[in-house]
């Protein structure tokens, strides 16, 4: 029963604890079980504490016996990107200058998850401070993809992605500025979704780029995505870009999956030269399976998705370079050299080049040097209006079309080490994503299939007008029931080393 009731989905966990079949307690406890079983090779989490996840699960279990209502689902395990604050446990971002630090308070996304009734089963690993493609920026070392545990989960929310892909958990949060939650979930066979900027809270997220930053959902199924995205999300006061609207409805969304006559259009820009033949041909297809399902299929230009990669390497540099100088050796975490002698400047030097990693430095130095004087209308401001423009070209996209389609990245999962030494590399793998983070509309990357090169997952991204998450969604539905008609069963249950880890 244990290493089955990691196999369901959360809907259907939801429904057997609240028609009583099992308790949460059970429930978690499966999953705890599960994860001592085979973190020690995938590697999700940064932290899991048994007593307090089992803890919340007995809360669960006793606020149901007592004939409280509870939330869609109540008792279900979630694993939290370790980059939103928990006031019972540590939060590290990924990185050496946090370590040992506690938040004094819970972020909006985890006070939410606590009053829906899910567990927290344990913080994931991250690329520190969200800074990267596969979790190799984290300085507690990588995370490992379930499907091939020698190549990358992806990134930055590569623990949540391979938690979720190695049964660890049903559900996992993740966070995306540039495709941190679509790239991870397209590479390990998972659906994860970018709500629109602004409908999810960032109160409580540690800032990399504030303009960009999204949290947002991971599931096994695009129902589990749309069932947490409802969980967490909606205004909040305590953010001031969030929006004071109501949620979507995704869920609803989810369950009605049909497609029959909306407009697709196919990103003529993301596709083609740079993408691995195996991604290219999965979405071919599922593009073919978009129109038999019976959507109006068109292709539609977005001329400046060409500049987006260089103008968010600019612009998240900036707003990062400025959102880390909070980490001044006095606040939180690390101290170095603090011997009541050196300067404060001094200290702050030092715990600043130890506390942090080559790429949080490369970022910090770009931001800083592109919002320098003399520089900041070179290179700043010319990002913004690029930033603009694309904005123009969704708007234009979306007068004729009501979703956009695109191979959610140019190649299935990488070699762990591959790309570590090339920073540009690295940052091919948001070629697809990034637009719709400078937009700030709203995506999503469902499994699409398998690569013929490498038997890897490839993902098909779904991006529709800030606003209409129901939209992305219910074409994401649409093709998961389709595609699992067609597989028998969920891609994931194709992933050869997740079945031998559990023997
Ligand atoms: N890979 C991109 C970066 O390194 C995006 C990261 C993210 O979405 N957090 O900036």
């Amino acid at each position: 029963m244990s290493s089955e009731l990691t196999r369901r989905t959360a809907a259907e966990l939801a429904e057997l604890i609240a028609s009583g079949q099992v308790s949460a307690v059970e429930v978690t406890q499966a999953h705890l079980d599960r994860i001592a079983a085979v973190d020690g090779q995938v590697k999700a989490f940064l932290h899991v504490d048994a007593e307090t996840a089992l803890a919340q699960a007995r809360a669960v279990d006793e606020r149901r016996a007592a004939g409280e209502r509870l939330g869609p689902l109540a008792g279900v395990p979630v694993a939290h990107k370790d980059v939103f604050t928990t006031a019972d446990m540590p939060t590290t971002a990924g990185s050496k200058i946090l370590e040992g630090w506690r938040p004094p308070y819970d972020a909006t996304v985890t006070a939410r998850l606590r009053e829906a009734g899910l567990v927290i089963i344990g913080k994931t690993n991250l690329d520190e401070f969200a800074m990267g493609s596969s979790t190799e920026n984290s300085a507690f070392g990588p995370s490992h993809n379930p499907w091939d545990l020698s190549r990358v989960p992806g990134g930055s929310s590569g623990g949540s992605s391979a938690a979720v892909a190695a049964y660890e958990a049903p559900l996992a949060t993740g966070t995306d500025t540039g495709g941190s939650i679509r790239q991870p979930a397209a590479v390990t066979g998972i659906v994860g979704a970018k709500p629109t900027y602004g409908g999810s809270s960032r109160y409580g997220l540690i800032a990399f780029a504030s303009s960009l930053d999204t949290p947002g959902p991971f599931g096994r199924t695009v129902l589990d995505a749309a069932l947490l995205h409802e969980a967490f999300s909606g205004h909040d006061p305590l953010d001031s870009t969030s929006i004071d609207r109501p949620v979507p409805p995704v869920v609803e969304a989810a369950r009605r999956a049909d497609v029959a006559g909306l407009r697709v259009g196919v990103v003529k820009e993301l596709g083609g030269e740079g993408y691995q033949p195996g991604v290219q041909a999965r979405f071919n297809e599922a593009v073919e399976l978009l129109e038999s399902l019976g959507a109006k299929v068109a292709e539609v230009s977005c001329p400046h998705f060409t500049y987006a990669l260089p103008a968010y390497y600019l612009i998240a540099p900036s707003e990062c370079s400025s959102n880390l100088a909070r980490f001044d050796a006095m606040r939180y975490g690390l101290r170095v050299g603090d011997d009541g002698v050196r300067s404060a400047e001094e200290v702050m030097a030092l715990t600043r080049a130890q506390g942090f990693g080559a790429e949080v430095k490369r970022r910090i130095m770009l931001g800083t040097y592109a919002l320098s004087s003399g520089y900041y209308d070179a290179y700043y401001g010319k990002a913004q209006q690029v930033r603009t423009l694309i904005i123009r070209d969704f708007e234009a996209a979306f007068e004729q079309v009501d979703v956009l389609v695109s191979p959610t990245t140019p190649t299935t999962a990488f070699p762990i080490g591959d790309r570590v030494d090339d920073p540009m590399a690295m940052y091919l793998a948001d070629l697809a994503t990034i637009p719709s983070n400078l937009a700030g509309n709203a995506a999503i990357s469902v499994p699409c299939g398998l690569a013929d090169e490498d038997g890897l997952p490839v993902g098909l991204q779904v991006m529709a007008p800030p606003l209409a998450d129901d939209r992305v969604y219910r074409v994401a539905a649409a093709v998961e029931k389709a595609l699992q008609d067609r597989w028998g069963g969920p891609l994931l249950a194709k992933a050869p080393e997740l079945v031998e880890v559990d023997r």
